[in-house]
């Protein structure tokens, strides 16, 4: 019995086709991932975090199935309006602006911020490629397609999407509802044409600023991912990913950019893929909509990051997510459990090396298909949790299992501690009075053998901040954490 992962295909959702395709590398034995990155002008919300943990997820199934995995995320750390129009204020100097820095100090702050919150949620690290680092690749890229597919305006170099065919085919819209159905810019032919170079308009100064064949100003937005993408991963590369709303204009429009780069003969990308929204009783979570929860406000709740990950690994990401504080504490429960399953079966024993028991083998082998058919999570998740109880099965052979499994799901198995997953609310206000009484209660459900109740308090108290401390000999019941 060898541990080569089952030898079935990787079948993913193709937002292009909308159609589920066989993944079939361009390269040999390679695959080449582009992921779209934050703009760096706030913080990242939990929203935005679920489509890297989508992209994550993907690069671990990639290499879990044997593939050298490439993967880019790109910065935005330039410009961006405020909306997906073509006027209007940079999100960038807008920050700056309001936060009384540079542009610069802002962008790299809220980088660091975000590269230590993929961290914190297991994203594997990948190259993360600055916008600002390939300015002049944007503005050679512009002067190559610049004859047969833009325009110029008095406020920039603009791309004209009739000149592409089957424009928008992503979004399955048509020319007149792309881009510009926001703001509109004078003179643009098209409603969907969209900027590629933006001039700094005449009396103005911006922060972060090039010149250009077309005056001075900025790149426009699109153009980076086009640019970054062939550079890094050459066109055409495997698969494209990001959030659903990209599959609406910016896409679209790395599509058109492509086309008219490559003579029009290919997208850029052979899958697209796009993570459905994290949504609220507000509908989806956004930075615009003002209030956004972080990563950093979950884990001041006593959430560690991992839960979170868990409720994005629960759900498809094909499929909208609604968090509630109810789900996440649902997803650290299964988590805690999990944890402590796998505690208990490694107490001084190491994972099998090479071999696997026979039994373990095939349950993952039957399940691959449905494991692998457009990143399931769910069901290796549950897989995890039957080899877990397999009790006649060697303990090292079902660590081993679950390593496996856990290369696909990111959840540090056999790190993670159960004290590490008990943190401490910011805010942790208990009485000694409330802690008492609460112990009182466990103490009557233990005497009448109501171990669900009575396990149910010690988590309570342990969520806020309060560790119980079961016949301690130094006669302590209980103690803040
Ligand atoms: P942005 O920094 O706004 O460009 O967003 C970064 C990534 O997060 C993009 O791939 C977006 O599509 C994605 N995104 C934005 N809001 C959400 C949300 N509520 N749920 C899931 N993904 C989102
Ligand atoms: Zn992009």
């Amino acid at each position: 019995m060898t541990d080569t992962p089952p030898q079935t295909d990787l079948r993913l959702f193709n937002s292009l086709t909308r159609e589920l395709e066989t993944f079939q590398p361009l390269h040999e034995g390679e695959a080449r991932v582009y992921t779209c990155g934050p703009t760096v002008y706030n913080y990242q919300h939990i929203g935005n975090m679920r489509a890297y943990v989508f992209a994550d997820t993907l690069g671990r199934t990639l290499r879990w199935k044997g593939y050298d995995l490439k993967h880019v995320i790109n910065i935005t750390d330039v410009g961006h309006l405020t909306s997906d129009a073509d006027a209007g204020d940079d999100k960038m100097e807008k920050a700056a602006a309001s936060a009384g820095k540079s542009a610069w100090d802002i962008a790299r702050h809220y980088q660091e911020v975000f590269e230590a919150d993929l961290a914190r949620l297991n994203v594997r690290p990948v190259q993360h490629p600055k916008a600002t680092d390939y300015v002049e690749a944007m503005i050679e890229w512009g002067q190559s397609i610049e004859e047969k597919h833009c325009y110029e305006l008095d406020s920039g170099l603009y791309f004209d999407v009739s000149t592409v065919p089957e424009y928008g085919r992503l979004a399955r819209a048509v020319t007149d509802e792309g881009e510009g159905r926001i703001d509109t810019v004078d003179g643009k032919r098209n409603q969907a044409d969209f900027a590629i170079w933006r001039k700094t308009p005449e009396g103005e100064n911006r922060q972060m600023e090039w010149d250009s064949p077309w005056g001075r100003g900025a790149p426009g937005w699109h153009i980076e991912c086009s640019v970054m993408s062939a550079e890094l991963l050459g066109h055409p590369f495997d698969i494209h990913t990001g959030g659903i709303d990209h599959r609406e204009i910016h896409h679209p429009n790395e599509i058109a950019q492509n086309q008219a780069h490559g003579s029009c003969d290919h997208t850029g990308a052979g899958i697209w893929m796009h993570n459905n929204f994290l949504v609220d009783r507000r509908g989806k979570m956004s930075k615009s909509s003002g209030e956004f929860l972080t990563l950093q406000a979950l884990v001041d709740r006593g959430y560690h990051p991992l839960a979170y990950r868990m409720m994005c690994l629960q759900a498809h990401y094909r499929s909208e997510l609604e968090f509630t504080w109810e789900g996440l504490g649902a997803a650290l429960t299964r988590l805690k459990r999990i944890v402590m399953a796998v505690e208990s079966l490694s107490d001084g024993i190491q994972p099998a090396t090479k071999t696997v028991h026979p039994e373990l083998f095939r349950r993952i082998n039957t399940s691959g298909d449905w494991f692998l058919e457009d990143l399931n999570t769910s069901v290796p998740l549950s897989i995890l949790e039957e080899v877990l109880a397999f009790k006649k099965i060697d303990p090292s052979e079902r660590l081993y299992t679950v390593n496996q499994l856990d290369s696909v799901l990111g959840l540090s198995l056999l790190d993670l501690t159960r004290e590490d997953l008990r943190i401490r609310p910011k805010d942790a206000q208990i009485t000694e009075e409330e802690i008492e009484a609460e112990l009182v209660r466990r103490k009557e459900a233990r005497a009448a053998k109501d171990f669900a109740t009575s396990d149910a308090i010690r988590e309570e108290l342990a969520a806020k901040g309060v560790e119980v401390m079961d016949g301690d000999p130094l006669g302590w019941e209980w103690k803040l954490l």
